[in-house]
């Protein structure tokens, strides 16, 4: 009997991966059928991609996504574009977009080769540009969830909304690293640990394409910004990062290896230098270690203006034609130019005069193509009709409130003062208290998400669910409407109105932005929000600080006086909502903190720091090395319950080569409230070729607990787990000891070869 199973899952093995095959070299074939009738000016075509205000009537103030006739003939049958992005001034409705894509395509096929146009769109957190998409946490919340399942189901949603709005290219999941917590893309982040990372970054892609990219409920996905965008110097957004190629592949290159593997069908660049070279221009980091090391086979996109960047600002290109020479010589194949079409003529230039080979754009054109036939724009280009009904559904609401309950992280409740009773008479202040755009931030119905007028109708204040939970009567508010409104400061009509309140509910933290206008200088609290914060204090009242921010602004001065500390992050359309169950109790919180939150600039250590950041004392006791000593670690959250660990088990303590480590540990819920749980377990090689981190985190569970229940939770570990990236830029695992930590429990095990 299992002999006969045996063989027909190989036959059925044998069948699939020759079907995928046969589709493969289908495309293949039709690639090169295709290649062999184009001219140059179509293959140029190919490569060019342009922004949607290139050829909206009224260009960038565009509001309803009507186009020039005349101007969208420019782009497509004079200059043979291949690919457009981007919205104008805000989101459109999803009829617009599918009228949109209709009047594209529809140019496309008056084309002598009728080869469609690909879209693509940033529904970074949800299907941004679409108006009344549903919007999920932002990747620094969701790695908060370390719930790997909701980040896919996200993504799932994203997809099925991008594509009923006849999108098939969604240029997300971001990968980069939340190192730098100045960066105004912070948010945009897992977080600060690699295998979150790669763990959610795998999700999101696997949510992305899995379905298959003819099927309309999928989308294309794009890595991105390749490589180390998160790490500039200064904090600055596109500003130089300067990194040594053993930290680059330690922490920055494994998010995009795993993605690659899981299948992602393109990939951004980012728009710095690394160390004085522009990633757009660089042949090694493009075509040696994308191409060759990492087996990368898809589509590679600039980001925004980027050639144009490497003359006009990087100035590595004495002219507009060297920049275009230098990206696409070194493996670029699609040009986001995207407001003109600079690139198209000047990459005529270069490769009439031989400086760019042919075989470079056959390559180029082969892979916008191949792309192109896998997301079947050339079945039906058009918004798929059995797409449509797949905006906005009801159960998507659903997914997003799960995600943005898992999200919130509590990290302070002082006497237990969380949950609050709802027969409290609550006080609630505070810029974050009275705005959607602050509970959602970045990519939001606009680029800056900063907008309120664009978020859907039914989109909840922190102050109208606190109302919507206890009764409008037990709700004192003082603010007014909007993160920037004045009245959210007034410290006289809060003085005014604590008398009746039983608690503060104090709501701080940003308000949104995304990329460059949220660079800002350091990460200390706004002058009036530490003030408003100061007079709350004032009053004698309890006071419960709710952050809504997209990066750790600094609250150390303010923190003692808290009572308790909750952290929502962006969690989007649910965020409201969300918040106020855990306030009282409707939900029993369990994110997690996805990084060490600092007290200070001089404080930004990371939970897997080296030996020589350890806390100690040199020759006396004023003379301090802080080591990690984060406001909250890397991992922090509570619960309205306790887990306890115990019994933790390896299955040997003489691991040899590849052989597996089985470990297991008890957890139990030693309250009395259910509860959602994450189990992590993080390793320490005792000694090693060069300082070994502390630890790493190398897996984690979440689990639901009830009150009183105990579970077994079991993983695996195995030399990979344990690997490093040497002097030699090597990844190895080195014999020796190691530590297992899980909870409050440790075990020591060997690994020999
Ligand atoms: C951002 C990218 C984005 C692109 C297109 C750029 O400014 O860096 O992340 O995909 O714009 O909107």
């Amino acid at each position: 009997m299992k002999n006969k199973l045996a063989f027909v899952l190989i036959l059925c093995g044998v069948i699939c991966s020759s079907a995928n095959a046969q589709v493969k070299n289908n495309i293949d074939d039709k690639v090169d059928q295709l290649l062999k009738q184009m001219t140059l000016d179509d293959k140029i075509g190919q490569m060019t991609q342009v922004t949607l205000a290139v050829f909206a009537k009224g260009g960038w103030a565009n509001t309803d996504g009507e186009l020039d006739p005349a101007l969208l003939k420019i782009a497509i049958q004079k200059y043979h574009v291949g690919s457009m992005l981007n919205t104008t001034a805000h989101a459109l409705d999803v009829d617009a977009w599918r009228k949109i894509i209709k009047e594209i395509q529809d140019e496309a096929k008056n084309t002598k080769l009728k080869i469609p146009v690909l879209y693509g769109l940033d529904a970074i957190h949800g299907q941004t540009y679409t108006l009344n998409s549903t919007l999920f946490p932002h990747n620094i919340a969701m790695a908060a969830t370390r719930n790997p399942a909701l980040v896919k189901a996200a993504a799932k949603i994203t997809a099925k909304e991008l594509r009923a709005s006849g999108v098939r290219w969604n240029f997300a999941p971001v990968l980069d690293l939340g190192r730098q917590p100045l960066w105004s893309r912070f948010p945009e982040t897992y977080g600060e640990d690699v295998y979150i990372g790669k763990t959610m970054g795998v999700a999101a892609v696997k949510g992305y394409e899995e379905d298959g990219l003819t099927n309309p409920t999928a989308v294309a996905s794009c890595m991105k910004h390749y490589l180390g965008y998160s790490a500039s110097r200064t904090g600055k957004d596109r500003t130089p990062i300067y990194m040594p190629e053993i930290e680059m592949r330690e922490y920055y290159l494994p998010q995009f290896r795993d993605a690659v593997k899981a299948g992602s069908s393109s990939i951004m660049i980012n728009s710095s230098d690394i160390n004085g070279t522009p990633v757009h221009a660089s042949k090694y980091l493009l075509t040696d270690v994308l191409r060759k090391e990492l087996g990368f086979d898809g589509l590679i996109v600039t980001d925004w203006e980027d050639i144009i960047r490497l003359h006009t600002i990087h100035k590595i290109a004495a002219t507009p034609r060297e920049a275009v020479v230098l990206a696409i010589n070194a493996g670029i194949d699609m040009s986001m130019v995207p407001g003109d079409y600079s690139f198209y003529d000047l990459l005529k230039e270069a490769v009439a005069k031989k400086e760019v080979p042919m075989s470079r754009i056959d390559d180029a054109v082969r892979r916008i193509l191949k792309l192109k036939f896998k997301v079947g724009l050339f079945d039906n280009a058009y918004a798929e009709d059995n797409a449509r009904s797949n905006f906005g559904k009801a159960e998507y609401q659903t997914v997003a409130l799960d995600a943005a309950h898992e999200a919130v992280t509590l990290v302070k409740n002082n006497n237990n003062i969380l949950p609050l009773a709802k027969d409290k008479k609550v006080l609630v202040i505070g810029p974050t208290s009275q705005s959607i755009a602050a509970l959602n931030g970045s990519w939001s119905y606009t680029w800056q998400g900063n907008q309120e007028e664009w978020y859907p109708k039914d989109s909840k204040t922190i102050a109208d669910a606190i109302a919507d939970k206890i009764g409008a009567a037990n709700v004192i508010t003082i603010g007014a409407r909007g993160f920037t409104s004045k009245e959210n400061y007034n410290i006289e009509k809060l003085n005014g109105n604590v008398a009746n309140a039983d608690v503060i509910v104090l709501c701080l933290g940003e308000n949104a932005y995304a990329e460059s206008p949220g660079n800002i200088r350091d990460l200390a609290l706004p002058d009036d929000q530490v003030a408003l914060a100061k007079a709350a204090f004032a009053t004698g009242k309890k006071v419960i600080l709710v952050l809504q921010e997209g990066r750790p602004r600094f609250i150390t001065n303010i923190e003692p006086d808290c009572a308790a500390i909750v952290l929502p992050f962006w969690s989007g359309r649910k965020t409201a909502e969300a918040t106020a169950d855990v306030l009282f109790g409707d939900y029993n919180p369990n994110g997690r903190m996805p990084f060490s939150y600092p007290k200070s600039m001089g404080e930004i250590v990371m939970y897997d720091y080296k030996g020589t950041e350890e806390k100690r004392e040199i020759f006396n006791a004023d003379v301090l090395w802080n080591g990690y000593d984060p406001l909250f670690a890397f991992g922090a959250g509570l619960s309205y319950t306790s887990f306890t660990y115990s019994n933790l088990q390896l299955s040997t303590t003489a691991l040899k080569g590849n052989e597996k480590l089985n470990v297991s540990i008890t957890v139990t819920n030693a309250g009395k409230v259910d509860g959602k749980h994450t189990v992590e377990l993080y390793s320490k090689d005792l000694y090693a070729s060069i300082d070994p981190s502390n630890k790493r985190l190398r897996a984690f569970d979440k689990i639901n607990l009830k009150a009183g229940e105990s579970k077994v939770v079991k993983f695996t570990v195995d030399k990979n787990d344990l690997a490093f990236v040497n002097a030699q830029l090597k990844t190895v695992t080195e014999p020796g000891d190691f530590v297992i930590m899980i909870g409050d429990q440790k075990a020591k095990f060997t690994w020999n070869n």
